[in-house]
């Protein structure tokens, strides 16, 4: 006869084996609550994480509830993200500094239920808090499963975060673009003018306001093989550190940062107007004006601007109408920044009707 531990053994396995099939952080954020919830059969589940400013960024809650409808007990599955005004509760807070001073998990009881709070590690550093809300205390086999589990789904988060990044500058890589593009056109497709929190799906970036436009810039260093040429490959590549460090400074812990290929980057802020995303990007091509790189000194870019809307369903589309933007600030003096929307209106661009092909003249 199978005894119990054994046979919920290799079902722990299972799940982890599924679990780091997954690619997509977000879907394995999902995954990794829902594994847990099915597991200790957990009524409430919160994962609140915080950015690099410890803000809090996204709050992912797994509600699971029974309810007895005409005699029959029926599961109700609730799932939620949150990704702006985000309120961390004072159990949340209180938790937060037993942690910090102690290292231990903190666990307290509210009228039936029994919530413990566990930190969640980044690479180097807390990046969240998951509560979870039981209504018995747990035995030291469901403690050691929610532990085990954690440091198993720790590190795979790691890896996958990691994997998003450009190695030289930390900034999101090339790779995540194209996911980033889908996932704000997906939103653009469903928002409702001021929905904050949306459930049931995985469409969630970090950007996040009250805004409701996502403009793009491509940002590209002028004559940047000159800089390659006088000075060598390795100041090359310490003046496109400085650069992102610059970048990261110049826009908000919301915005998204990409390095695009060598030399290019590629911004997207969630603004009200463009007004908005002008002063932010103009703002960005003055601060690396300003600076002044080691060895290098001035060092000036050239910027390509246009709203991401959700019938330009196609990534290069997009990045297609920035390009002819950043392409005339090229030809034009560099040291620039043009908007694609300016330049119809202006006539410097035309818009084909039939076709929606540009023409240049
Ligand atoms: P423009 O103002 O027209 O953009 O001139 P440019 O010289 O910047 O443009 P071009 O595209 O001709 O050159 C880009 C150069 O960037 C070519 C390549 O050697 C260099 N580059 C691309 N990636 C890297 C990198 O990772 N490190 C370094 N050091 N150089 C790179
Ligand atoms: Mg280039
Ligand atoms: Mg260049």
């Amino acid at each position: 006869m199978e005894n119990r531990n054994s046979s919920k053994n290799p079902l722990i396995l299972d799940k982890v084996a599924s679990l780091t099939t997954i690619r997509d952080i977000d879907i394995f954020e999902f995954s990794f609550m829902q594994t847990l919830a099915d597991m200790l059969r957990v009524e409430d589940i919160s994962f609140y994480k915080f950015n690099n400013h410890n803000e809090p960024c996204r709050l992912i809650r797994y509600i699971s509830e029974t309810e007895s409808i005409g005699g029959r007990e029926k599961t109700k599955e609730t799932r939620e993200v949150q990704i702006e005004n985000i309120t961390v509760p004072d159990l949340i807070k209180r938790a937060m500094d037993w942690i910090d001073s102690t290292g231990k998990l903190y666990s307290t009881k509210i009228d039936n239920e029994f919530v413990s709070i566990y930190p969640v590690h980044g690479l180097n550093k807390i990046v969240g808090y998951l509560s979870v809300a039981i209504s018995h205390e747990l035995s030291e086999h469901e403690n050691l499963i929610i532990s085990s589990l954690l440091s198993i789904s720790q590190n795979f988060h790691g890896l996958l975060e990691e994997n998003q990044k450009d190695k030289l500058t930390g900034l999101l890589n090339r790779k995540t673009f194209d996911d980033n593009i889908s996932k704000i056109q997906n939103i653009l497709a469903t928002e409702t003018p001021d929905s904050s929190s949306y459930s049931g799906d995985n469409n969630r970036i970090e950007l996040s306001s009250d805004a409701d436009e996502y403009w793009l810039t491509i940002i590209d260093i002028d004559f940047f093989k000159r800089i390659n040429d006088s000075y060598g490959h390795v100041y090359g590549d310490e003046v496109l550190l400085m650069l992102s460090q610059v970048m990261k400074q110049n826009f908000r812990p919301h915005d998204l940062l990409f390095r695009f290929g060598g030399e290019e980057f590629v911004v997207i802020v969630k603004v009200n107007n463009q007004k908005e995303a002008k002063l932010s990007f103009e703002r960005f091509r003055k601060s690396i004006e300003d600076f002044s790189f080691p060895q290098v000194g001035q060092v000036t870019i050239s910027l390509g601007a246009t709203l991401i809307m959700e019938q330009h369903a196609i990534a290069s589309d997009i990045v297609g109408r920035a390009d002819q933007a950043l392409y005339h600030a090229k030809n034009n003096g560099r040291n620039k920044l043009f908007f694609y929307e300016d330049l119809i209106d202006s006539g410097i661009f035309e818009e084909k009707i039939d076709d929606g092909e540009i023409e240049l003249f």
